[in-house]
């Protein structure tokens, strides 16, 4: 596969920024509810707030949408994140809750884009974990079960079953979610936010919070906001300030990258007839998906830690979109020569459970933060229970799933560099080992074969 004309994004390969950036907060404010970042996530908190008549602010350090919820796959999933295997070893009791919040949570987006009629390419397809190996087929076949048995919708079959490529072997697809683009999406639910009573200030970081005299002083730039609550839903860059709890989630920079437009005769000819968006079974996944402009967006394969607070911008590593190039000629043989044509990349928060987690510093500090690499349909979900818990002093049995009673949490395990570099050294061995049996299957079929018929 080519890499030699690759456009580096700094912002995503999605959309373009938009075009009417909101002027910053300047000067003394004050407000009922505030709101510390524009992603989905705040931004569904904030239009959630407003419309049930509550007094609200949102701050955002660049503009809503910069962060990861327009960086994203696009992938909507009805699952949770995670390896599930563990998850239902160390907390088997949860899973019923998990599965039910991520259904709920993929179709509470599937309603919110009917209800906005926001365009932005949505396919109800489902998603399929797939399998590239047989070792990995097992694995599946696992996790259905788990799945299953929490209550959750999908169902195992081979790769022609399925409709997903011939190069896997086979997967499980979860019946509910799909693929849209997640740009367009972040930036339609911009607009509609725009459209609330709500006020957004937009270039406005938020550099300090502090409580006082009975209320919380956020401190920006150019100006200082009063709020009586605040809800934080700055994910990945929760760890900028002093109160934000210790260990709540670390920063991971992921990416993806496009290819060049390729002729629909040859993507027909890889049996991709369902069109699902696909996650590999490595420890650390690659995903891949189709998109409307006749290309395929895939990604992540390898996770980098963020060592230092703020985090700064930064561009794909040219030697991991060589990687990743590596792989995708792997899945796909007959696409080896198509060129990558841009990469980006963004910070997502994860955590040691590699669940969601929302909950309260105190009674007027709230956080809804680190949806890992599920947040497109969890992170909305999500904001919109934490917005009502507030306004009506209960909590939604969804958002009980995944509350925390005391904001205290262990350190991630294996999220080190050292660690994350074992995570990948493993999975490269695994691959070498089933690109041998491959071969060696490959060539005992030829062996086979009469003369002749060579
Ligand atoms: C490459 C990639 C692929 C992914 N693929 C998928 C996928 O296919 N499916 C899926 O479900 N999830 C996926 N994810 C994860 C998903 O995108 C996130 O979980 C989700 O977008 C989180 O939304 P959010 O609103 O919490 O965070 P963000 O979108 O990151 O928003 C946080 C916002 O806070 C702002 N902010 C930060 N600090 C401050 C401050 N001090 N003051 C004011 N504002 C501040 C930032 O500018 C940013 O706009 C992927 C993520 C990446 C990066």
């Amino acid at each position: 596969m080519r890499t030699d004309h690759v456009e580096y994004a700094d912002f995503t390969g999605w959309v373009d920024p938009p075009a009417d950036v909101r002027p910053p907060l300047v000067g003394d404010l004050a407000c009922d509810v505030a709101v510390v970042g524009g992603g989905i996530n705040g931004m569904s908190t904030a239009l959630r707030l407003a419309e049930r008549g509550q007094d609200v602010v949102l701050l955002e350090a660049e503009f809503c949408g910069h962060g990861s919820s327009s960086r994203n796959a696009g992938q909507l999933a009805g699952a949770p994140g995670g390896d599930l295997q563990l998850l239902n070893l160390l907390s088997r009791k949860r899973m019923p809750g998990m599965m039910r919040l991520a259904e709920r949570a993929a179709h509470h987006v599937e309603d919110f884009i009917a209800k906005h009629d926001i365009d932005c390419d949505y396919e109800a397809t489902g998603n399929a974990f797939a399998a590239v190996s047989r070792g990995q087929m097992g694995r599946v076949r696992r996790v259905a079960k788990i799945v299953t048995r929490a209550g959750g919708h999908v169902q195992v079959g081979t790769s022609e079953e399925l409709g997903i490529p011939r190069g896997f072997v086979g997967g499980m697809r979860e019946v509910v979610g799909g693929m849209m683009n997640p740009g367009k999406f972040t930036l339609g639910m911009r607009q509609v936010l725009l459209g609330t009573p709500a006020r957004v200030f937009e270039r406005t970081k938020v550099t300090d919070i502090r409580r006082e005299d009975g209320g919380v002083v956020l401190t920006t730039p150019r100006g200082r906001l009063r709020a009586d609550r605040v809800v934080l839903a700055t994910n990945a860059f929760a760890g900028e300030w002093d109160i934000t709890p210790k260990h709540l989630s670390v920063p991971i920079y992921v990416i993806e990258v496009e290819t060049e437009p390729i002729d629909p005769r040859r993507l027909a000819a890889l049996g991709w007839t369902s069109r699902m968006g696909l996650v590999t079974q490595h420890a650390i996944m690659e995903n891949y998906r189709l998109t409307p402009r006749n290309t395929i967006v895939f990604g992540v394969r390898r996770l980098e830690r963020g060592t230092r607070y703020p985090l700064p911008p930064r561009t794909p590593d040219p030697a991991l979109v060589r990687e990743l190039a590596d792989a995708f000629a792997t899945r796909f043989p007959s696409l080896a020569d198509v060129a990558v044509e841009r990469a980006w990349g963004g910070w997502i928060a994860i955590t040691s459970s590699w669940l969601p987690l929302a909950g309260q510093l105190d009674d007027r500090i709230h956080y809804s933060i680190a949806c890992n690499g599920h947040g497109l349909a969890q992170a909305p979900y999500v904001g919109t229970l934490i917005a009502d818990a507030i306004v009506d002093g209960e909590r939604h049995e969804d958002l009980q799933t995944l509350w925390q009673e005391k904001p205290k949490f262990p350190p991630p395990m294996m999220m080190g560099r050292l660690g994350l570099r074992m995570i990948w050294a493993v999975d490269r061995f695994n691959d070498r080992i089933n690109g041998s049996r491959r071969n060696a299957r490959r060539g005992a079929a030829l062996a086979s074969e009469p003369t002749a018929s060579r």
